[in-house]
């Protein structure tokens, strides 16, 4: 049954082309071309058949890692998909999207005898892009109907996942997300170099033929609070995601043209999907012909820097207050941006932003690392009489995220929530502390990954479809 496996020593590893970076600075397409099936089914062929895979260990989704290598390097494509489909609803997102290097693949024991882990996300998108190009991709065809709705507040991942599985189940399913167009941050934060949006946008429109509901550019909290939501379905999830900027205290911040990363991300989004938006079409979000500065070490600053190439930047630098190994950020991303011609500035932080008005220059401090934090990690200190002005035409902030106040936004002073803003759960059942009303994502975590918001929305809708059973027993019982 191995017979095409275990070819890690013969055959190299080997991930699909990356375009050339100067070509892909010219437009927002994805990088890297796709697996011909020759080439998949050998990179899959490496797979040495773990008894204990730890790649599967380590993937939040816990897919059938092994299995669906050794059916692709067999041939057996369908098969392949149909397994890889069983445990994930967006695999080829996620082979897209994962920190593969921080998952499955850096925990391949391939990689660990020193020949290069097996390519496991190329191949898992190679298995679904083929699924929906020959029509495998099977539409949603409800259960028998249970007559019990549920209401989804926030259509990225977390969102449409249990979408998915709960109208599968045989749920009515409403989904509100105060965007004009579902997906999240797949949609509006991760750029088309990653992820390219017609790939988000036919599982929005799987959903929407298999009678998932979208109310689209519906805000809960401004269209209506979390109470009437609650009187008009039987269980609620609330999958809203961490949107609170983290902000950043230095002299001249409020400076024009100091700008906050998701809304120059979104704005490009838009761009791309042919939107008029007038905060980039008047230039202030758009980097064209403008010194750059990006703040942050994180996949949203490197989004930015990788953006603000693709506009036509004079020049893109990225300040970081630690140091190359500490970032947070995933190196496969950091080196993608320094070839397409970031100058990454580490151990630097803002000092100060110089106006008037409009900014036109930061001062920089340089940062040394001093003794471990609670944490474990070197905390950053300023290593005084280093500064340095550079000329900025555009600095945007990439901080992170933390939860926004959803007691207050929803008009529900009951809703639990921890100390960090995060919907408190019972993390038996993802329940909140409102009967029926479930969360999932990173409104629970904090910001955190795809993968993990797909887990969390097939955890909740198993959660979610046990309290219903419950439920209608009892009031079948009661009448
Ligand atoms: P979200 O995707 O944030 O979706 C929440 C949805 O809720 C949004 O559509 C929002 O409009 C809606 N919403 C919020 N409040 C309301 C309300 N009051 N009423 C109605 N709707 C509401 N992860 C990776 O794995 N790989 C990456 O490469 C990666 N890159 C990233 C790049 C950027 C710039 C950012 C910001 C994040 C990135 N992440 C990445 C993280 C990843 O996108 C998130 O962890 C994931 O999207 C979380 O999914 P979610 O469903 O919990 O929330
Ligand atoms: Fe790897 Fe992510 Fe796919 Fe899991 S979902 S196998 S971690 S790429
Ligand atoms: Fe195959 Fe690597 Fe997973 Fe082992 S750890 S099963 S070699 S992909």
């Amino acid at each position: 049954m191995t017979g095409n496996m275990l070819q890690f020593v013969d055959q190299a590893q080997a991930y699909p082309a990356k375009r050339d970076a100067s070509m892909r600075a010219e437009d927002f397409r994805e990088i890297a071309d796709r697996y011909g099936a020759p080439a998949a089914e050998e990179q899959a062929g490496r797979c040495s058949q773990c008894g204990v895979p730890y790649c599967t260990v380590h993937c939040p989704l816990h897919n059938h890692i092994p299995d669906w290598l050794r059916l692709t390097a067999e041939g057996r494509l369908r098969e392949a998909y149909e397994l890889s489909n069983a445990t994930s609803t967006m695999p080829e997102i996620c082979g897209r999207i994962c920190p593969q290097d921080r998952l499955c693949e850096g925990n391949c024991v391939i990689e660990f005898s020193g020949h290069g882990a097996v390519t496991i996300g190329s191949v898992e998108k190679f298995i679904t892009d083929t699924a929906w190009e020959n029509g495998w991709v099977e539409p949603i065809t409800p259960g028998p109907m249970r007559g019990q709705s549920v209401g989804i507040i926030g259509a990225g991942p977390a969102g449409l996942t249990a979408a998915d599985l709960l109208r599968t189940a045989g749920y009515e399913v409403h989904v509100y997300d105060r965007h004009d167009r579902a997906g999240g941050l797949l949609t509006y934060g991760i750029p088309g170099f990653k992820l390219e949006k017609p790939v988000v946008m036919r599982r929005v429109d799987r959903l929407k033929a298999g009678g998932v509901v979208f109310h689209e550019g519906f805000e809960v909290g401004r269209d209506t609070g979390l109470e009437d939501l609650r009187t008009r379905h039987d269980a609620i999830l609330i999958a809203t995601g961490v949107y609170r900027a983290r902000g950043l205290l230095a002299p001249g911040v409020e400076a024009q043209g100091v700008v906050e990363a998701l809304d120059y991300l979104t704005a490009s989004n838009r761009k791309g999907f042919g939107d008029a938006v007038p905060a980039f079409d008047d230039g202030t979000l758009d980097a064209a012909g403008k010194r750059v500065v990006v703040v942050g070490g994180g996949d949203t600053a490197m989004d930015c820097v990788r953006t603000a190439i693709r506009q036509g930047a004079a020049s893109v630098a990225c300040l970081y207050r630690r140091d190359r190994t500490n970032m947070p950020g995933s190196p496969r991303e950091v080196a993608n941006a320094e070839e397409e011609g970031v100058e990454f500035v580490w151990l630097s932080a803002p000092q100060s932003f110089g106006g008037p008005g409009r900014i036109a220059s930061v001062t920089i401090a340089r940062m040394r690392l001093g003794a471990p934090d609670a944490s474990g990690r070197r905390a950053p200190e300023t290593d005084p009489g280093n500064e340095e002005v550079r000329g900025a035409d555009l600095v945007i902030k990439a901080l992170g995220f933390d939860a926004e106040d959803l007691p207050r936004l929803f008009g529900a002073p009951e809703l639990g929530v921890t100390r960090w803003g995060t919907a408190m759960v019972d993390n038996a059942t993802l329940m909140t502390s409102l009967d029926g009303v479930f969360a999932a994502g990173d409104i629970v975590r904090g910001a955190s990954l795809v993968v993990w918001a797909i887990r969390d929305g097939r955890d909740v809708a198993g959660h979610i479809d046990r309290y219903l059973r419950a439920r209608a027993k009892s009031e079948r019982k009661a009448a």
